[in-house]
């Protein structure tokens, strides 16, 4: 089935209490399509400068993920630096450097036109929307964010979230959009603003989904090795609309088994530094911890 994906392509240097890396691949593009190719093909559109390494865009195609989408402009790659606590759930953003994001104009090849389902990543609003005004007839369009755009694009974003059916975001920055501290009633703010799912993703303590007037609570998985928590919101949205985009069901029922890949992809990802974990899954290792979760959350209902 048909996935496409705009985000961004970068080179972070992150530093967590367990060790430190400097310029390693990632952005939210990279993460998402890396978890999603084990679920379906995914198509990526996003921009790198002339210092990118060709290696990188060779990893991203053994992984069967299309690039055609990917352009390379003169100027330096997206660089974003960060640093967590003992507190993984925070990111704390230290530099961000837009680079060639600055002055991109995506267009999308022909063939990614006729795409069903549409992930717009964590990227500048205005460019979400621009790639979705040459997408001809989605079937589904989710989107993530984050603070950085709520604070310095409000309206923008405001605007790109009329034409967005699932709202992928965590918790502190749902509450920032929605400027509600409670995160139900955050939520029934968020559905005024256009999106009729909402994934709020909280870190160590799992996701929780609302529609309409209801709410599905996934835990994260209980790992004992949390090294870097780079990347896992857009591994756990590969995970969710990677599934998605293979059964092409968007029930309720299939949307909270999605929520389960979304974390199991997620909880991979933060047992290692950049995509070192992700990057050479085996499918029966997801499926795995997926009956893992089952058993996690199972209890016998009332007699
Ligand atoms: P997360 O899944 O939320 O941990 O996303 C982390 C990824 O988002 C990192 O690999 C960053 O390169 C990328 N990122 C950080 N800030 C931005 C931003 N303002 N726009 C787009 N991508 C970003």
């Amino acid at each position: 089935m048909s996935l496409l994906v705009v985000g961004s392509i970068a080179f972070d240097s992150v530093r967590t209490p367990f060790g430190e890396v400097e310029e390693v691949l990632g952005g939210s593009a990279t993460y998402f399509s890396t978890a999603s190719s084990y679920f379906t093909e995914v198509s990526v559109v996003a921009v790198v400068g002339t210092d990118f390494p060709e290696k990188y865009l060779k990893f991203l195609k053994s992984k069967g993920i299309d690039i055609e989408g990917i352009e390379r402009r003169e100027g330096k790659t997206f660089r974003w630096k960060g640093e967590y606590g003992y507190d993984l759930n925070e990111a704390h953003t230290i530099d961000t450097q837009l680079n060639v994001f600055q002055s991109f104009k995506p267009r999308i090849p022909e063939r990614y036109k006729d795409k069903k389902v549409v992930f717009l990543a964590n990227i500048d609003p205005d460019l979400q929307r621009e790639v979705l005004q040459q997408v001809k007839d989605p079937a589904l369009v989710a989107c993530d964010t984050m603070n950085y755009w709520i604070e310095g694009k409000r309206e923008s974003l405001l605007e790109t979230l009329k034409f967005v059916d699932i709202l992928i975001i965590n918790d502190s920055e749902a509450r920032e959009l929605s400027r509600e501290p409670n995160l139900v009633r955050a939520a029934k703010r968020i559905f005024s603003y256009g999106p009729n799912t909402i994934v709020v993703k909280r870190g160590e303590y799992g996701a929780l989904m609302f529609k309409d007037d209801r709410i599905f609570s996934a835990p994260a998985y209980p790992l004992d090795s949390v090294f870097d928590p780079t990347g896992a919101g857009d591994c756990f949205a590969g995970g969710f609309m990677g599934y998605l985009a293979n059964t092409m069901n968007f029930e309720e029922s299939n949307i909270r088994k999605a929520i389960i890949f979304g974390s199991v992809m997620a909880s991979y990802n933060v047992e290692a530094f950049s995509l070192d974990r992700i990057k050479s899954l085996d499918y029966s290792e997801i499926e795995a911890r997926y009956r893992e979760f089952k058993r996690l959350t199972h209890f016998e209902d009332l007699t």
